[in-house]
């Protein structure tokens, strides 16, 4: 009698490969399993790193791979180092009541636009109220921005459809752990972003492709029933007796829901939400400054041999240090290779830098930001708000340093980490940033608590990369990395304490930073949200 034979899938990890010879990845993943290769029905690639740390470059790959086999020779299989048997994760949750109000959606970023999407997902159809403009006027204005310093308060490089990563990288990259990673990829994937940001180790989009990528997906939920109202900010909530019963956006609209996805750059929506009776607790944050190089010094310190190998160009690093005089954690943040350093404002009066790259990351230049964390007890008292101010009152000194009209305060490394007062020009040198720069004293732009530990960890990784310094330029400032405070909400339904209805999401709730943990965070409320829960 034929014994019977059972479909297994199993995950296999750390299969390893030249990248500058073709795979066949079957062959080595049989290898593994101790099977020959035609007992692998088919095999998915998860996840693609690149390993350029020894002579050889190899690529390490984690596949899924399906076998029809006895279920004994699945024992033997999962003996075998770095594989285990793969479960699939399945999202469903029950359809929602179609007897309440439509749910509102406040902020067409990821957190705000994945929430959308996973109500529709369940039946509903919410109304998203934005206050910026739709990509393609947003894109004009922002050039505008760069080029000449007009600047919208509501329509600008942080507000508008695609919230504030529409101007960015567009890196995928998250410490969160959630299998939701794998909704939020395959879903930029089918409104045409590259099929390899569902495996590569690092995915990152680049701002072009979001330009595209977020209108597909507004017009499609448009099509499945959600209502999108942009240049329209929601100003204020009708509270009564507790709950939410109506929001003002032009006019008032009565709701039972309110998905709070406002990002953590609308100061106005946090003030507005705290006078209504929204609680809020200080977290910790980093500030610091964005230093850019020639990428082409990069590719050459950190591939060294391989330094005109476009497989594993363009370079870039992550660099972390510990100072030991103040305790300070400070570390490279949101590195952008072959990018640029773009401006960014939410005041007339106050300016910060962020970083950003096509695709293709073609530019001359790599940048990215160095900062040093910031905690609730640098500050005195226990106001919320505290860290709040500490950014604005830095991003006006940055903005009055840079010499108005949005150019940016600059410096060299070397001056910058020397104790002599003297200042070198560096209008020479090729600076991405636009509309200008202006060469300033970035020593004395920061506090001594955060110039100090920042000073030291530029000596510390000029050791690990060296020429970090005498090849870097300095561009201040750097103080939105992450939210400095959190609207206190439930941790199994979401809603806020203090507004029954309230149901903050993303990057401005404080538990999320970034595109993928805000679109998981906005998927994760739409999952638990339940129309009979408060
Ligand atoms: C230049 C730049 C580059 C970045 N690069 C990356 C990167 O490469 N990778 C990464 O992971 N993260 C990056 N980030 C961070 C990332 O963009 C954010 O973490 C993410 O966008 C947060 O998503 P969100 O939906 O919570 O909020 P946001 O994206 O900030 O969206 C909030 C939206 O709400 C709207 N809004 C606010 N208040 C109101 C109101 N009262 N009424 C109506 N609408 C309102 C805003 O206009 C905005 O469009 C970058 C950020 C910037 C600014």
């Amino acid at each position: 009698m034929a014994a019977i034979k059972e479909t297994t899938t199993l995950k296999i990890t750390g299969l390893r490969h030249p990248v500058f010879k073709p795979s066949n990845l079957k062959v080595i993943a049989a290898r593994r399993l101790k099977v020959p290769p035609s007992a692998i029905q088919s095999l998915k690639v998860l996840r693609r790193a690149t390993d350029a740390r020894q002579r050889r470059v190899d690529f390490v790959y984690t596949v899924l791979v399906q076998l029809h086999v006895a279920p004994r020779q699945t024992v033997i299989m999962l003996q075998q180092p770095g594989v285990t048997r793969y479960q699939e994760h399945q999202f469903c949750a029950p359809a929602l009541s179609q007897s309440m109000l439509r749910p509102i959606i406040v902020g067409c970023g990821p957190a705000g636009l994945f929430a959308a999407l996973t109500l529709v997902e369940r039946g509903m159809r919410p109304i998203v109220f934005e206050q910026g403009e739709r990509i393609s006027e947003r894109t004009r204005r922002v050039e505008r921005f760069w080029r000449r310093g007009t600047f919208h308060p509501l329509s600008n490089v942080l507000f508008g459809e695609g919230g504030a990563g529409t101007f960015s990288d567009g890196k995928l990259t998250t410490r969160i752990k959630s299998p939701l990673k794998e909704k939020v990829l395959t879903t930029l994937i089918a409104y045409g972003a590259p099929e390899e940001i569902a495996y590569v180790a690092r995915p990152h989009i680049g701002t072009d492709r979001l330009r595209s990528i977020i209108p597909a997906m507004v017009d499609d939920l448009q099509h499945k029933g959600v209502d999108f109202y942009f240049s329209t900010p929601v100003t204020d909530l009708e509270i009564q007796q507790g709950r939410i019963v109506s929001v003002i956006a032009h006019e008032k609209i009565p709701v039972q829901y309110v998905f709070w996805a406002s990002g953590h750059s609308s100061r106005d929506s946090y003030r507005m939400l705290r006078m209504k009776g929204a609680l809020f607790e200080r977290k910790g944050f980093a500030i610091g400054l964005r230093i850019e190089h020639p990428q082409e010094f990069i590719n050459q310190a950190i591939m060294k041999g391989k330094k005109n190998d476009p497989r594993v160009l363009p370079a870039s690093y992550t660099l972390t240090y510990k100072d030991p005089a103040s305790g300070r954690g400070v570390y490279s943040f949101c590195m952008c290779p072959g990018g640029k350093i773009i401006a960014c404002a939410d005041t007339s009066d106050g300016l910060w830098t962020n970083g950003m790259s096509t695709y293709q990351r073609q530019t001359p230049w790599a940048n990215a930001a160095l900062v040093v964390t910031v905690q609730p007890r640098d500050f005195m008292g226990s106001d919320p708000f505290s860290g709040i101010e500490f950014q604005t009152m830095l991003e006006r000194q940055a903005y009055t340093f840079g010499g108005g009209g949005f150019k940016a305060p600059v410096q060299l490394a070397a001056d910058f980490i020397s104790d002599s007062p003297l200042i070198n020009p560096c209008e020479h040198r090729a600076c991405s940033y636009r509309p200008g720069i202006t060469v300033a004293d970035l020593r004395s732009l920061l506090p001594v608590w955060i110039r100090d530990p920042l000073q030291r960890a530029l000596r510390a990784f000029d050791e690990k990369i060296p020429g970090f310094v005498s090849e870097g330029i300095l561009v201040g400032i750097e103080t939105r990395t992450s939210a400095p405070l959190r609207i206190v909400r439930d941790p199994v339904c979401f809603h806020a304490l203090g507004i029954q209805g309230l149901i903050p999401i993303g990057e401005g709730s404080g538990y999320a930073g970034g595109i993928m943990s805000s679109a998981v965070d906005g998927i994760q409320a739409a999952l638990a949200f339940d129309s009979g829960e408060v």
